[in-house]
């Protein structure tokens, strides 16, 4: 597409990690910041909710607005199509059952936006890993019926990692329906929590990325990658600083190889093999271009992380993007038409 100001790139773009709520859900989150318990979530969702000012008003209404201004915004700034996901953390902080059943309600809900924008919006599916058995059944449900083209799962719940066992009917059911599972940040699990909760390390900061980061190595490390070597995982924030350490990852791992359970390649391999990494949230060209290198272009995806991040800034950082033409339309949109098999 382009417009009269030949800013709009000659691409299709499409943006990777987009966040949204529904009603229901966001008065369920809100509920459960007013609640009892100190889960270290509720740094951020107690902030975005107690307190009233134009970015806290703005969270609130663009997560759940779907065909109005988002769709605006994505006109204006140019971009083209939107993955959608329930904003984090998901519906992983509630119930089992309740959040088992938000789930289904988020991913028919989503489905329907989808069927009226479908050349603006696809989704990923929301589960409720609380329940690995059912969180299965619905990821089949949303791919095979609902056409929803991943999964999303907000790193840990209740303090558990998807290499753990009683997770596995998750890996299976998404190497199965070749629905590459997004892992996204969410606060420190309670058992790591308390030294980030200094100088509000505990969310974007620096919190997220040590969470799902250490969760990312725990995949990597835990041979999940052999038992399922299709599952694809994605990473944002380029990857949650994995790509910066991955060579110091792979000598180590290989020093202490004695007493690591036994895996076909090394964490630096799978990285590159099983995992995909989107620039949501680093806005930084120099990044990207050591991403290049450390996994490769045709393993980057272009994010916005709408609300949280300014769409406008961030379609201008992919547009001052210096890298080959070629790679730019692989990280605009290219990439994720493949890994979300986006025709
Ligand atoms: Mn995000």
């Amino acid at each position: 597409m382009s417009d009269a100001a030949g800013m709009r790139p000659e691409h299709r773009v499409i943006a990777v990690e987009e966040a949204f709520s529904i009603p229901e859900v966001q008065e369920a989150l809100k509920a459960w910041t007013e609640g009892p318990g100190d889960d270290p979530d509720r740094d951020f969702w107690g902030m975005v909710f107690g307190l009233r000012n134009p970015f806290t008003e703005r969270i609130q209404r663009q997560l759940v607005d779907l065909e109005g201004e988002r769709l605006e915004i994505m006109d204006a700034e140019g971009v083209d199509l939107q993955v959608l996901s329930l904003t984090s953390p998901g519906v992983q902080v509630f119930e089992r059952d309740a959040a088992t059943g938000f789930a289904q309600l988020v991913n028919d809900r989503v489905a329907e936006v989808v069927a009226r924008h479908p050349d603006r919006f696809v989704a990923l599916a929301t589960i409720a890993p609380q329940d690995p058995v059912r969180a299965a059944d619905e990821i089949r449900r949303a791919i095979e019926e609902l056409g929803l083209c991943g999964v999303m799962v907000n790193s840990h719940t209740d303090g558990g990692y998807l290499d753990e066992p009683a997770y596995w009917p998750i890996l299976e059911a998404a190497e199965a329906m070749r629905a590459p599972i997004y892992l996204h940040p969410r606060a420190p699990s309670s058992q790591m929590a308390a030294p980030f909760r200094a100088y509000s390390l505990s969310s974007a900061l620096w919190g997220y990325q040590a969470e799902t980061g250490l969760h990312a190595m725990r995949l990597l490390c835990s041979g999940v990658f052999d038992r399922f070597p299709d599952l694809t995982l994605v990473l944002g924030h380029l990857g949650e600083g994995l790509p910066f350490w991955k060579w110091r990852v792979d000598f180590m791992h290989a020093a202490g190889r004695s007493h690591r359970p036994r895996l076909e390649l090394t964490p630096g391999e799978y990285l590159r093999r099983n995992v995909a990494i989107t620039t949501s949230g680093m806005n930084w060209p120099a990044a990207v271009r050591f991403c290049q290198e450390a996994v490769g272009t045709d393993r980057i995806c272009f994010a916005v992380d709408y609300p949280y991040q300014d769409t406008a800034d961030t379609m201008a950082f992919l547009r001052d993007l210096d890298v080959r033409p070629e790679d730019k339309v692989s990280i605009s949109s290219g990439n994720a038409e493949r890994l979300f098999h986006l025709t």
